[in-house]
């Protein structure tokens, strides 16, 4: 296990100018000193990815070998998930169950996208001339900003660096601030296994200065952005002045709709999963709940039970249902929305009142009555809170999950096959869920609508979001001539 963290910039991994402290969320302590890059860490970092670019080992690798390449990152994956794990749990307080599994399921993408990296074939339209002969190139858009937020580090990376590499991309990226080490570690863990110098490069260091310098840097040619919706807006607009293309997977507030037909148990074990797995520090969490009325009492009262049951504890113990918020400052913004839920008319039914003020623990919170006109309703919370609300009719129950400025994901619990598609097709998401929620794999695209951003990651198409068409003309019959000679 690793206590040292460097950047990987090129071929070296390096300190930064200066460090900065991770908090270890669950001992409210720093644990372990970060490297902070300078702006020519950044400039280094975009110099030595721009050379892999065309560096024969990177550049100048067929589709097979880009292929190997991304199996050895698997296999380094596979290798240190343990490691990489316990550094993410340290890092952002989430389970170490939970990080474990992640970070195991993860060489799977590398391995899929691996698959897809000897398939990036050109096309031969017709031109509609006979003296023509037309061919389209993929070739990679180059050289990719990522950055990436603290609850799922290596996760969310994956999401962005597997498909980038199968398209012969290189990387850049900007952890956290708040959760960089398993990122950092895994960086230097692939240098050291012998992915070539400059293919994955890492700055760590704040947003509001590295991952600026990031965005706006020339060098950059593409940024793929996972984060809050204000940064996203950000970021975007960065790069819309640079006319570069973004994508963005942002925030949610997904909602979770029991029918009446429902299996109950089933529904309640969702819900739960949705809004209380991680504390609620997931972009898909289920924040809203719709019950149908006949339903409601019953649902509401099991979902109750079981949230007072949820065990909060140290992270690192594989007994431990929920870790703690992972920094204060959003410990402080999670409480101070609920007041004001509160305060905007909502009832708390679980939770809703900070443990000691020294703990780093939030509890699962269970609020009715919130006002469609609260921010509760409309805001995400990033945390364990739950807003409940009946519904009447199918219609009543599509209109409340689409009022909403987000378009993440939503949960749809029936035993009715014909509502369950009627009801999918109707909600304004990227992913629903039917009688499941939060499942994930590399096969199945990852889309936000509205404010919950754009660019598909996951899924075949994935690829296509780091490649860009080159159109080849061919004259074959010598019949150019000179436009102004007439006749
Ligand atoms: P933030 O938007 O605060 O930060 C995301 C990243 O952007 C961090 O690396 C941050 O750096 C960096 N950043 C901050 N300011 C700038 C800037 N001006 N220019 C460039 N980069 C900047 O999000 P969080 O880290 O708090 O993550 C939580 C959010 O992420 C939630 O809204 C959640 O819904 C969303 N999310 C979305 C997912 C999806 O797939 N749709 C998945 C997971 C999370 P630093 O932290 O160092 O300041």
């Amino acid at each position: 296990m690793t206590e040292i963290l460097r950047m990987t910039i090129g071929g070296e991994c390096r300190p930064g100018v200066a460090t900065f402290s991770s908090l270890d969320p669950y001992l409210g302590k720093a644990w372990v000193d970060v490297p902070e890059a300078a702006e020519s860490d950044v400039d280094g970092a975009v110099a030595a990815a721009r050379q892999a670019l065309t560096s024969p080992a990177w550049g100048g690798a067929t589709g097979p070998e880009r292929a190997a390449l991304l199996h050895l990152v698997a296999d380094v994956l596979d290798a240190n998930a343990d490691e990489l794990a316990l550094l993410e749990t340290r890092d952002n307080g989430k389970v170490i169950r939970e990080t474990t599994a992640q970070i195991r399921s993860c060489g799977g993408w590398y391995r899929y996208f691996a698959g897809l990296s000897d398939k990036i074939n050109g096309t031969l339209p017709d031109t509609g001339r006979k003296n023509y002969l037309g061919y389209v190139v993929s070739e990679p858009v180059g050289v990719v900003g990522a950055i990436l937020p603290w609850n799922s580090p290596i996760l969310l990376l994956t999401f962005k660096l597997a498909p980038a590499l199968a398209a012969g991309c290189c990387v850049v990226a900007k952890p956290s601030e708040h959760a960089p080490a398993s990122i950092l570690r895994f960086a230097e863990l692939l240098l050291e296994a012998g992915l070539p110098p400059g293919v994955f490069n890492v700055v760590s260091g704040s947003g509001s200065a590295v991952g600026e310098w990031l965005v706006a840097h020339p060098g950059v040619d593409k940024v793929a952005f996972t984060g809050s919706t204000t940064v996203g807006r950000q970021v975007a607009a960065k790069a819309g002045e640079r006319l570069i293309p973004s994508s963005l997977e942002l925030g949610g507030k997904s909602a979770n709709i029991v029918f009446a037909d429902a299996d109950i148990e089933a529904a309640v074990n969702g819900i739960i999963a949705g809004i209380f797995a991680a504390s609620g520090q997931t972009c898909v969490a289920g924040s809203r709940a719709l019950i149908a009325r006949e339903l409601y009492d019953d649902v509401l009262a099991r979902v109750v039970a079981r949230a007072s049951t949820i065990r909060m504890g140290d992270p690192k113990s594989w007994t431990t249902d929920v870790g703690p918020i992972c920094f204060p400052g959003h410990l402080t913004r999670i409480d101070s929305m609920v007041r004001k839920a509160v305060r905007d008319g909502a009832a708390v039914v679980a939770g809703g009142e900070r443990e000691a003020a020294d703990s780093q623990f939030y509890p699962a919170t269970v609020l009715t009555d919130v006002a469609m006109t609260s921010m509760m309703w409309h805001e995400e919370v990033f945390g364990p809170v739950l807003a409940v609300m009946p519904f009447d009719t199918e219609g009543e129950a599509i209109t409340l999950a689409n009022d909403s400025k987000y378009g993440l994901a939503a949960g749809v619990w029936t035993n009715d096959l014909r509502r369950a598609v009627r009801v999918s097709a109707a909600l304004q998401v990227g992913t629903v869920w039917v009688n499941s929620y939060r499942t994930l794999t590399f096969a199945m695209p990852f889309e936000g609508r509205g404010q919950s951003g754009f660019g598909q990651e996951n899924g075949i198409e994935a690829v296509g979001q780091f490649l860009r068409r080159k159109s080849v003309w061919i004259e074959t019959e010598g019949s150019s001539r000179d436009p102004f000679v007439v006749g």
